[in-house]
């Protein structure tokens, strides 16, 4: 069985469902599980409305209207989300009152975007003689911890979710992406992406033969198509290349999509839903060495760079442990690390509980904190065996006057990873990308 996930664009648009349609259709049986995310758009209005609705404003208009309008152009009746929009404008109402917006409510009002788009797209697919049904992934059994807005799922649900999925033998299952529930019955979300994610999940749950990540582009490209003028797609990726790809910022797939997938060895493929005649991206465990040493270029904006120092830690053992150890308690994930004998730098992605992080570890070092710095990542396992990357790359910065703060090459040894000043970042991306890709 496969699991087909469509992302926003996917579903956004009449075009696009009427593809959707098609390439759902062409599986034929055994139907496909399909996954979706909210309708391109929604999510961030519903953020958005949550956001001041506890400053005393706002609105379910723009939602009523986006669905309303899409639902007539496909012919579903706009009143199958009408209870949700009721139930939403409560919520809004009751943040406004109360004035405060926790994590675990921010998920609440995110999770209409998905409940909505699975009614919308089941009853036009029904509509359509496919016998769709819609679903939330969390009335599979679909179980995470409660960490709100990046939950992590608890793969004990699988046989659960799996034997769920069995009881709709000869349907089209058109279940929710992005979001799940803690084991208290409150709603949680994987992450912004994350449907990406609930795809590969539910893949593992069913032991799927593939998952399908259809998108707007032709696969995973050599780099980021918004900032490069000439990106290729990419035939075959390792399922290690798409995850360093993924955590470094190529934001085609969400960052854990491929941890399932790896356990399962579930082939996972990134395809376009504008042109579904185009292979696309195929990602296997192992990929046969390919032509180019480098497979694509990431990058990550937003990242701070803290480097600790201490006199005494010179010849202290377990200074790491003790520096990682803060980071760990205010659940902050650390991407890159280098040291030497003095100091430890990493650096992180999100600025949430920096302010305490610091604060801690300047009790007992020098804390440095510099910020809007960009990360720039060159994946491939070729790295691994080929001498002169390494000189590749940083010559070509040098010789187009690219500063470089940091400089890590990961653990796998199949990326390349350096920081630089945030307004630098796209120069670095073309330049790379051009020594790579000509
Ligand atoms: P969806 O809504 O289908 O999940 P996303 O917007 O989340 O789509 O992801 C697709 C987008 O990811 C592309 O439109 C592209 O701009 C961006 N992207 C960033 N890096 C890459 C890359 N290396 N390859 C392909 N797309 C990338
Ligand atoms: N709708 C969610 C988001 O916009 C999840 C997803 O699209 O994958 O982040
Ligand atoms: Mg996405």
């Amino acid at each position: 069985m496969k699991v087909l996930k469509f992302g926003g664009t996917s579903v956004g648009s009449r075009e696009n469902l009427t593809r959707v349609r098609d390439i759902v259709a062409a599986v034929g049986e055994p139907r496909p599980v399909v996954v979706v995310s909210a309708h391109s758009g929604v999510t961030d209005e519903l953020l958005r409305q949550a956001r001041s609705a506890v400053k005393g404003k706002w609105s379910v208009r723009k939602l009523r209207q986006r669905h309303r309008k899409l639902y007539e152009e496909i012919g579903v009746d706009p009143a199958v989300v009408d209870p949700l929009l009721e139930e939403l404008r409560d919520l809004l109402r009751g943040l406004s009152l109360v004035g405060e917006l926790t994590l675990r409510s921010l998920d609440l009002v995110a999770s209409y975007g998905e409940r909505m788009s699975v009614r919308g797209i089941a009853a036009w697919l029904e509509s359509q003689g496919l016998p769709a049904v819609p679903i939330e992934a969390y009335d599979l059994g679909l179980r995470t911890d409660s960490r709100f807005t990046s939950a992590t799922p608890d793969p004990k649900c699988f046989p659960s979710v799996r034997k769920a999925l069995r009881s709709y033998k000869g349907k089209l299952p058109i279940v929710t992406g992005f979001i799940a529930k803690d084991k208290d019955g409150n709603v949680t979300t994987l992450g912004r992406s994350g449907s990406d994610f609930s795809a590969t999940l539910l893949g593992a749950a069913i032991r799927a033969e593939e998952v399908q990540i259809w998108t707007d582009v032709d696969g995973v490209m050599t780099a980021d198509p918004r900032m490069v003028p000439n990106p290729r797609s990419i035939p075959t990726l390792s399922i290690a290349e798409a995850s360093e790809l993924a955590y470094y910022g190529a934001k085609v797939i969400h960052p854990a999509t491929m941890l399932p997938a790896v356990d399962n060895r579930i082939p996972v493929r990134v395809l376009n839903t504008g042109r579904p005649e185009h292979e696309g991206t195929t990602i296997l465990a192992e990929v046969p060495a390919g032509k180019g040493t480098v497979k694509s270029i990431a990058y990550k904006r937003g990242v701070t760079l803290i480097t600790v120092s201490s006199t005494r830690m010179l010849l202290q053992s377990g200074f790491m442990a003790r520096l990682f150890e803060v980071f760990a308690r205010y659940d902050m994930s650390v991407d890159l690390v280098a040291t030497s004998e003095v100091t430890g730098s990493v650096t992180v992605d999100c600025d949430k509980q920096l302010d305490a992080v610091v604060k801690e570890l300047s009790e007992c070092s020098e804390v440095q904190v510099d910020r809007e710095l960009a990360q720039v990542c060159v994946v491939g396992e070729g790295i691994r065996d080929r001498y002169g990357v390494a000189a590749e790359v940083f010559g070509a910065l040098k010789k187009a006057r690219l500063p470089v703060r940091m400089i890590s090459h990961g653990g796998t040894k199949i990326n390349i990873s350096f920081l630089l000043e945030e307004p630098h970042v796209r120069k670095a991306v073309r330049t790379l990308h051009k020594v790579f890709f000509g």
